[in-house]
């Protein structure tokens, strides 16, 4: 049994988190390869470290002293190394970047110093190796992640290690120099190491105790999801429950890895397993989940006869296409189209979009609402589970709210259904309560 562990940011922010998950690893020795983060908030109102990063990155390349400003930087790690006891300085790292940043080696370099430092204190404390992602992480001359080229020169460096520290969020580009990952990005870095371990899981240890079932600025005190389905998760995230990062899906999902998020604070709580597929659909709810977000237009084009009329769907479709604009929905009926689409794509477009499906089409009516809000109940067991959509939509109408559209994909893993935005958070919560009690 072999286990990659990812601690994020807030797990490794001190010297008391730094404690824990040493406890962690050390409590099971097939966690033998650990991804950090860089030191994250302490305390609310604290700053990550990679946000300094940036800021002192930026205050040297407006030419302006950053002895100050580095100083906090550099006070941070030193604050690590002396609570835990280290005879260990990164002095000579810290001079060496400083003088990196006074000669302007980029945006990304700067903000990757943050999990470096980090792994190189991490392997310190643990007695583990250091393996620079630099060496084992590339992207092509596009900036595009190399999938194919890192696994094969991870995978030969991971087994010239038993145990080892490999920071998240960076790798090189070609021409050597450092690039990152969007941010959260050391998830993928996690995510990455785990396929080229060939492991059995990736755990991905963070501050919450697993994905909930609902929002909690929603819903009060929702329940965790034990057991949830790659499938699930991706319909999850794309409407805004966010805990790990997109991407970092991929790598493991091909590799049959399943992911389990886990909380650095409370490390007796089994946290939720993600995995490729799943025979438990004995879930206890039916639904996994339930997960929603405002920002919505429909886009409705009316006309007689258009299910008769060939080509009807692909000229309004290609009208978007030539504005560069993609759509999220696409409930239609026998003599009408709507397309649902992300508010925000339509600024400064409205007039050309109309006029070109007008243009296109010939309707009898064509027009745009904004105010939508999506709602997605996602859950594997609901294929199985006669009845859900009917619960659905008397929950929400028992709420006295009105669906402006349905939607359900021929997967049955979700409904989305669409309220006004005045309607989101009740009607999350009305189907929240219908499904878990
Ligand atoms: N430190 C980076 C960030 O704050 C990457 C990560 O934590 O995953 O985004």
């Amino acid at each position: 049994m072999v286990k990659v562990v990812k601690f994020g940011g807030s797990s490794l922010a001190s010297a008391e988190q730094f404690k824990k998950v040493a406890a962690i690893i050390k409590a099971e020795p097939c966690r033998r390869y650990v991804v950090p983060s860089a030191p994250g908030k302490r305390t609310k109102n604290d700053t990550k470290v990679t946000d300094m990063l940036y800021s002192c990155y930026d205050a040297a390349s407006k030419g302006e002293d950053i002895t100050n400003h580095f100083g906090e930087i550099e006070a941070r790690y030193n604050g690590i190394i002396s609570e835990l006891g280290l005879d260990f300085s990164l002095a000579d790292e810290f001079e060496a970047i400083k003088n990196a940043f006074i000669h302007k080696a980029g945006r990304d370099f700067a903000a990757s110093r943050g999990e470096y430092l980090n792994g190189l204190i991490l392997a310190e404390y643990l007695g583990f190796d250091f393996i620079d992602a630099a060496e084992v992480i590339f992207f092509n001359d596009n900036g595009l992640f190399d999938s194919e080229r890192t696994n094969a020169v991870l995978a030969s460096e991971l087994k010239k290690h038993e145990y080892a520290v490999i920071p998240g969020f960076y790798g090189s580009m070609p021409n050597d120099t450092i690039k990152t990952f969007s941010r959260g990005g050391s998830d993928i870095t996690g995510s990455i190491v785990a396929r080229a371990a060939e492991c059995d899981l990736y755990e991905n240890w963070t501050d919450v105790d697993g994905f909930l079932m609902a929002d909690p600025r929603i819903v009060e005190n929702p329940r965790v999801i034990g057991e949830i389905t790659y499938r699930e998760l991706r319909e999850l995230s794309y409407m805004g429950a966010t805990v790990l990062h997109e991407d970092a899906i991929f790598p493991v999902r091909f590799a049959g890895i399943p992911i389990n998020i886990r909380n650095t604070n409370n490390p007796e709580a089994h946290g939720t397993l993600i995995k490729s597929s799943s025979d438990k659909y004995d879930t206890g709810n039916v639904i996994t989940g339930v997960a929603g977000k405002k920002g919505f237009s429909v886009i409705t084009v009316e006309k007689d006869m258009m299910n008769a009329e060939v080509g009807f769907g692909r000229r309004v479709l290609e009208v978007l296409e030539s504005n560069d604009i993609c759509f999220e929905h696409l409930p239609s009926g026998i003599d009408n189209m709507s397309v649902i689409i992300n508010t925000h794509e339509l600024e400064g477009r409205r007039e050309r979009i109309l006029n070109g499906i007008c243009r296109a089409v010939n309707p009898e009516s064509v027009d745009i609402e904004d105010g939508l809000a999506l709602v997605a109940v996602v859950g594997r067991a609901m294929v199985k589970a006669k009845g859900t959509a009917a619960r659905v939509f008397k929950a929400i109408s028992g709420a006295g709210i009105n669906i402006r559209m349905i939607d359900q994909g021929s997967s049955e893993i979700s409904i989305i259904v669409g309220v006004e935005e005045a309607d989101f958070e009740e009607a999350l919560k009305a189907i929240y309560n219908e499904f878990v009690y």
